[in-house]
């Protein structure tokens, strides 16, 4: 077995148990291989090992893995900051945009959506923790915003993705996961199409599903440490 293989088969270990204390059905939880900077033959190994959803945060690194990986059944996310002159690049290669948090982008994403694909899969990003230097809505903000996107043609709302402040303390980072999924519920009664809530990495995934995550986004448990270069094309090869 390959090391990828060994760590996706942990992680799927990992959700499975985490599922269980929670009480809640196996396979509620989905993974999402966040790969940014890991090299397309490391996406191409865990995909073999039966990964599916891939996560990239910049463009440029993805529309090449994208292209390198055009004979694997993928579904793309987008997870990183948009800018503006990015979005035809981003609706027209990848099923979902995670990191949605300004109107203006969302309008040009429905608009520069080929034709010929299926509408694009959207969540919220909200800035849980109201940290003014980070992207992401505010709570306060959310609801009208939904209401704003619901209306987009060629949108789809599917809920939030939410990356809670690095924090030591436990408590505060319940918190945050308990807001978030209570946002979600709200959410969820409003928008029949809601269902995905997007939170827990590879340092807090089991709290995060525990707390009703229903999409976890791995990088580092499932490809390794990053180095501080985008593109890492000697770690695996
Ligand atoms: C990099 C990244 C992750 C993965 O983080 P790990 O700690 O490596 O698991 C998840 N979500 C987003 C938005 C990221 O940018």
């Amino acid at each position: 077995m390959t090391d990828i293989k060994k760590r996706l088969v942990s992680i799927k270990n990992t959700i499975d148990t985490a599922e269980n204390t929670a009480h809640r059905p196996h396979g509620s939880v989905e993974l999402l291989a966040v790969s940014k900077t890991w090299p397309a033959q490391a996406l191409r190994q865990a995909n073999q090992a039966g990964q599916r959803l891939f996560g990239e945060n910049y463009i440029q690194e993805a529309l090449k893995k994208i292209s390198d990986l055009a004979d694997l059944d993928i579904e793309w996310h987008f997870i990183g900051p948009i800018q503006s002159n990015k979005t035809r690049d981003i609706a027209a290669h990848f099923d979902w945009v995670q990191s949605l948090d300004r109107a203006k982008i969302a309008q040009r994403l429905a608009k520069q959506r080929p034709e010929n694909m299926p509408d694009l899969n959207v969540c919220i990003q909200v800035n849980i923790d109201d940290e003014s230097s980070k992207s992401g809505i505010t709570s306060t903000e959310l609801f009208s915003f939904a209401h704003e996107i619901n209306q987009i043609d060629r949108l789809v709302l599917r809920g939030l993705m939410i990356i809670p402040t690095k924090t030591e303390h436990a408590k505060q980072q319940l918190l945050a996961f308990k807001k978030a999924h209570c946002l979600f519920e709200k959410l969820t009664e409003q928008y029949p199409t809601v269902d995905t809530l997007s939170m827990g990495m590879s340092s807090d995934m089991i709290l995060a599903i525990e707390e009703g995550s229903s999409m976890v986004r791995i990088g580092t448990a499932l490809f390794g440490e990053r180095t501080t270069g985008r593109v890492n094309y000697t770690q695996i090869t």
